[in-house]
């Protein structure tokens, strides 16, 4: 059936990202629990109706590791992409509510992530584009899910023209320029992994003292005109760090670099995940050397070397995690 935002009742807040909100509402003439997503992009009618015709791309989205879409529609300025709300919220929220998450759940992240990757890649030709712990979902059926992927050229076009996301989750090819490959967001599921099996974001201790990330957290003030933009994601998650226009981005590449030492920690994080060894999961002979060697894999700098996520799959530690029986759903009942 067509959605319609009038039939829509928000419920609760669930969160806020880069260039949107999520609201939990309902269905009301079915009474259905949704997520709804809400884009706000400056873009010409057409532009926007391109964008609706290439989300509906998600109906054809099928997979159990993959969020459902009910549908999209246009609502004023915004955007709007219902979908499947997932009653115990995104990994981030939950390592940051219980502390790092065991190995062996990580493990079955690892599996559904890469299950889900390889489905969108191999039947629709889709990268993903923004794997991060804030885009895996878990539900207390004990169910994980990769949502936010990148199905509609425009609407990251869109998005790019009005934001700069600089997640520091972005592999080092990316960095520095290169397009985009499911390669890419094999380097991202490695770093949210050792985020997860830790409890914090991997970078935030490897950096030398100037460089010292934890700098980031209350330190970044809202964009000032003429400084490099920076916008302060909420207390606890430091580790996506997004300029807020184009504009500024272009200053950032210039000489005048303004706004303080903060601005100059969110570059150093970049050259750093350039120029030093990848992050590993420490410390060493804590976790098994399936799962120490796994993340290795996916922190190869190279992408030439990195393997894919349908190779990955083939992985000891994702042959392990496949026949484990470890209880998501137990799991996800303890908090
Ligand atoms: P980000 O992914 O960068 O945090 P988003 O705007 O994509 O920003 O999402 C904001 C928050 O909303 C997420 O962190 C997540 O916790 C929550 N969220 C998103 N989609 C869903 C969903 N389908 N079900 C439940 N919670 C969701
Ligand atoms: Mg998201």
């Amino acid at each position: 059936i067509e959605l319609r935002n009038e039939d829509l009742k928000d419920l609760q807040e669930l969160g806020a990202g880069n260039g949107g909100s999520v609201k939990k509402v309902e269905h009301t003439p079915t009474g259905m629990i949704m997520a709804k997503k809400i884009v706000l992009i400056d873009a010409k009618p057409a532009v926007r109706k391109q964008i609706i015709r290439e989300l509906l791309i998600m109906h054809d989205c099928k997979s159990k590791y993959i969020i459902s879409f009910w549908g999209a529609f246009l609502a004023d300025p915004n955007i709007c992409i219902c979908m499947e709300f997932m009653d115990k919220g995104s990994l981030d929220g939950i390592y940051k509510k219980i502390g790092a998450i065991d190995i062996e759940i990580v493990g079955q992240v690892a599996l559904a992530v890469l299950e889900g990757l390889t489905y969108l890649y191999d039947k629709h030709r889709i990268i993903h584009r923004d794997i991060k712990p804030s885009n895996v979902l878990c539900n207390s059926q004990g169910q994980i899910k990769i949502c936010d992927f990148g199905v509609s050229g425009e609407l990251i076009n869109s998005i790019a023209d009005t934001f700069v996301g600089t997640s520091t989750y972005m592999s080092p090819e990316r960095i520095q320029g290169a397009q985009y490959t499911v390669k890419s967001d094999v380097w991202s599921l490695g770093i949210s992994l050792i985020e997860l099996a830790l409890g914090r974001f991997p970078f935030s201790e490897s950096s030398s003292d100037d460089s010292d990330l934890s700098d980031f957290e209350g330190t970044l003030s809202p964009a000032r005109p003429g400084s490099l933009a920076l916008g302060l994601p909420p207390l606890g998650s430091r580790n996506s760090v997004t300029a807020k226009s184009k504009k500024d981005k272009r200053k950032s590449k210039g000489v005048s670099l303004q706004g303080g030492g903060m601005t100059m920690s969110i570059l150093e994080l970049l050259q750093h995940i350039v120029n030093e060894a990848a992050p590993r999961l420490t410390p060493e002979g804590k976790f098994s050397r399936e799962a120490e060697d796994f993340v290795d894999s996916c922190l190869l700098k190279d992408p030439e070397q990195r393997r894919t996520p349908q190779d990955l799959l083939k992985h000891p530690w994702i042959e392990q995690a496949k026949i484990s029986d470890v209880d998501i759903q137990a799991w996800a009942s303890t908090f």
